[in-house]
């Protein structure tokens, strides 16, 4: 193979159609074969078709690239690079891009080289990116990277601004003054220049009119046409902080009357808990000094009605004490967060250490145990309840055991604490949980009633549920249910 066919081949491998035309005769003296290729004409028919460009040009492109052409030859440009449209022999329209090279020959232009390529899949693609560009329900604008001026805006855009369209188009960015300064502008330019985009952004903008909008703007390294650009995307968040900042202060103003009211509600229960326990302490102090000066002028009755003051007495303090904690559970606030089962088990089983070993009770724990939304004090003091409960109500012959694990399913984690004891007969299952209610005589069982009826206010202040299954002498099964914590580790 000669030199010449060898670098025929190599310019008909390339993937554009390379050419030379003759300016005196009007036609091409040499086009590569991909010419028949990509636009279905055969390559004779460009050779021998007097003016074949100009014939299969586009009909709205002729005009422009017959003036393109003309100056080419005229101001003989080194090289120039142009965008035009032809129809191919099937009847299609292509996008070809195309670089001309003018070759001078004693000042005179005597032959045009060029390479083009076709582009018309780049152009689609660019023109649906314009018809999403233009349709968009947020604003939209394209700046040329290197002076930053607009070469596009899209409706919203020229709404959201307050200018037309003209005025900013290729205007320049300093004298639109659009943006107000941002502090965090250095750190945002390099993480575009690195990264290529910045997203949501918050930004002030300033309209035409004065007026200040906040906006999240996204920005995007693009290219258009070859040429470097930024795509910007312009949300207006005015609205909606400007209603943030009515929801925060509202916030506000209610985290400040439930701090009130709380205060005003310490202060009312210290002085009313002082005020009830005063006259208490006076009973059961006079029926002691009763018992122990007056002792022998006192007959055994007599002794024993001291004695039923004195328990009264204490009774009713235990009784203002509980009244207390359950009225404490609906004002105080509470700050909910992640909170570990596990610990709070511990720290339960920690509590009721002495009373544990008194009883001989057993409690078994399945773990791991799953991390809960919860506030943990409270609900060291729920598990205490229920565990005392489960051990306290078991026959005098049994020993108690206790078992206590969790389920958890659908982001819900369900405790469960089962015991051996009494039971509980159904009718009797629901109301166990109002305050003061109990199915035993203080003889058979000690207690107020209020230990249930705090486990449910407070698993519900939790946005909680609680719940028994029980058949009496079998045992009991109590559970309480609360959200599971986003990050626990443990499987669903
Ligand atoms: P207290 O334990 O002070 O009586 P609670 O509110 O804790 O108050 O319980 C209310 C009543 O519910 C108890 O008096 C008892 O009758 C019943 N109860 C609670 N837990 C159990 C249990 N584990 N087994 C049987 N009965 C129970």
């Amino acid at each position: 193979m000669g030199k010449v066919e060898k670098v025929e081949e190599l310019l008909n491998s390339v993937d554009a159609i390379i050419w030379e035309w003759d300016v005196r005769e009007k036609r091409y003296t040499f086009v590569s074969q991909q010419a028949e290729r990509i636009l279905g004409y055969p390559l004779s028919q460009w050779q021998t078709e007097s003016e074949f460009w100009l014939v299969h040009l586009h009909p709205e492109d002729r005009e422009r690239m017959v003036a393109f052409r003309e100056r080419l030859l005229r101001e003989k440009l080194e090289q120039a690079s142009v965008d035009y449209r032809m129809v191919a022999a099937d009847g299609r329209i292509l996008w070809l891009r195309e670089r001309v090279t003018v070759v001078v020959e004693d000042g005179k232009v005597t032959k045009l080289r060029g390479v083009t390529m076709d582009i018309t899949e780049a152009k689609e693609a660019e023109e649906r990116f314009f018809k999403a560009f233009h349709s968009s329900l947020t604003a939209m604008a394209i700046a040329r990277q290197e002076d930053r001026k607009f070469v596009e805006v899209n409706d919203q855009f020229v709404a959201l601004t307050g200018y037309s369209r003209d005025e900013l188009i290729e205007q320049a960015p300093e004298k639109l003054q659009l943006w107000l300064p941002s502090p965090d502008r250095a750190e945002k330019e390099e993480q575009l220049r690195r990264q290529g985009e910045i997203r949501e952004w918050e930004k002030r903008l300033k309209r035409k009119d004065g007026s200040v909008r906040d906006v999240l703007t996204s920005i995007v390294a693009i290219e258009i046409g070859g040429q470097p650009c930024l795509l910007f995307n312009l949300l207006d968040i005015t609205e909606r902080k400007q209603a943030e900042a009515i929801l925060r202060d509202a916030r506000n103003a209610l985290e400040f009357q439930v701090r009130q009211r709380t205060s005003d509600m310490e202060t009312f229960v210290y002085a009313v808990s002082h005020d009830l326990r005063a006259p208490l302490m006076a009973l059961e102090g006079f029926a002691q000094a009763l018992l122990e000066d007056y002792a022998d002028r006192l007959n055994e009755t007599g002794r024993d009605y001291c004695r039923r003051i004195i328990n009264a007495a204490r009774k009713m303090d235990q009784l203002i004490n509980a009244v207390l904690d359950y009225g404490r559970l609906s004002y105080m606030e509470l700050t909910v967060g992640a909170v570990s089962l596990e610990r709070i088990v511990d720290d339960a089983l920690q509590l009721l250490e002495a009373y544990l070993t008194q009883k001989d009770a057993r409690v078994i724990v399945t773990r791991p145990l799953p991390e809960v939304v919860g506030h943990h004090a409270l609900l060291v003091q729920i598990v205490v309840n229920l565990l005392t409960n489960a051990v306290k109500f078991t026959p005098p012959d049994r020993k108690p055991e206790v078992k206590v694990w969790a389920e958890k399913r659908e982001g819900i984690v369900r405790l469960w604490v089962e015991d051996n004891g009494i039971g509980i007969p159904v009718e009797h299952q629901e109301r166990i949980f109002q305050p003061f209610t109990r199915l035993h005589p203080e003889t058979a069982y000690p207690g107020v009633g209020i230990g249930l009826a705090i486990v449910k206010r407070g698993v519900e202040r939790m946005n909680g549920k609680v719940g028994v299954l029980s058949e009496p002498s079998k045992g009991s099964r109590f559970w309480i249910e609360l959200p599971a914590s986003k990050n626990d580790p443990l499987p669903a």
